[in-house]
């Protein structure tokens, strides 16, 4: 499989952001070197912001979800474990060594750019306008939401006007991660495959397809190009309630369990989770529409953003 390779990039990226660097930053603070209580504060700052950065922004379901948490506990001993190292330094620096003040303005830099990536994450957290709500149309696990949200940063579908809001879930296994391994290339390695899916509100099926092949996770190239246009959705159902288009996308074929101008309850099962059309792994993309354009979504009343848990019976 050729297509492996960026895949696993991706991966090595990831590993470097969500690990190597916090642990990179935890161990400096820990040892607490530092030549003024100034310079100690300004880096602490930095350090924080890029943890509450990977709380928000970081997708955990690939490496656990425990370790969202972990990484902030570590953060906040390590954080007061190096402020009773510093106490007792002076207030300020060498003002005139030019490394001391440079290593202020990196910090400095470096906070603005986390603070104002989680600002862009939390305005994401809120949007105007009434929500279609509905049932969450998967049962018996722990769900993550891996985009979702009304923020590019954390939901990348809301770069597309009738994609806004639409969310990407999978599920979590007793380790918080999705799949067994990393970027495996078989379907029933990710947790959420074959799961099946229940209609999240009462109304019409206004579009069902089925009997499209699915894609082998992470085969991104140009053979599958064509396919991937023409079929973004892949085995879909589209379900008219409230006056609003809910579509359900990636369905396995031949587990479309509806029919075009058929009636559905709430509840009724309408296919299974799989990884037809335009996707990289196993997954359930869900988004609401009314003419053209996103409309948000509450299940159970939430609101759902990336790294949010659903727990469904
Ligand atoms: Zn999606």
């Amino acid at each position: 499989m050729g297509e492996a390779i960026p895949m696993n990039m991706m991966i090595l990226i990831m590993a470097f952001a969500y690990v190597i660097v916090p642990i990179l930053f935890f161990i400096e603070l820990w040892r607490g070197k530092f030549v003024s209580r100034r310079s100690w504060l300004l880096y602490t700052v930095m350090v924080g912001l890029f943890t509450i950065y990977l709380f928000f922004i970081g997708h955990w379901d690939f490496f656990s979800y425990y370790l969202r948490i972990m990484v902030m506990v570590l953060f906040f001993i390590m954080a007061l474990r190096s402020y009773f190292k510093v106490k007792h330094l002076p207030r300020r620096g060498p003002r005139k060594r030019w490394r001391y003040r440079l290593s202020l303005l990196l910090y400095t830099v470096l906070s603005a750019y986390f603070g104002l990536a989680v600002l862009a994450a939390w305005s994401g957290y809120f949007y105007d306008g009434k929500p279609v709500r509905l049932q969450f149309p998967l049962k018996d696990g722990v769900y993550y939401t891996g985009h979702g949200g009304n923020a590019t940063v954390i939901n990348y579908h809301n770069a597309y006007p009738p994609q806004a809001f639409a969310l990407d879930i999978v599920r979590l296994n007793r380790f918080g991660t999705r799949a067994a391994g990393l970027a495996p290339d078989e379907w029933e390695r990710f947790v959420i495959y074959g799961d099946v899916i229940y209609s999240p509100c009462t109304g019409k099926v206004t579009e069902a397809k089925d009997g499209l092949k699915q894609m082998v996770p992470f085969e991104m190239g140009e053979k599958t190009q064509e396919y991937r246009k023409k079929h973004a959705a892949g085995n879909h159902v589209i379900i008219r309630c409230q006056g609003v288009d809910i579509l359900m996308a990636h369905m396995i074929p031949g587990s479309v369990a509806v029919k075009k101008g058929e009636p559905v309850e709430v509840g009724d099962p309408i296919g299974k989770v799989g990884n037809s059309g335009n996707t990289s792994e196993p997954h359930l993309h869900i988004h609401a529409e009314r003419d053209g354009k996103g409309v948000p979504m509450t299940f159970e009343d939430r609101f759902l953003k990336r790294n949010s848990l659903m727990f469904s019976e």
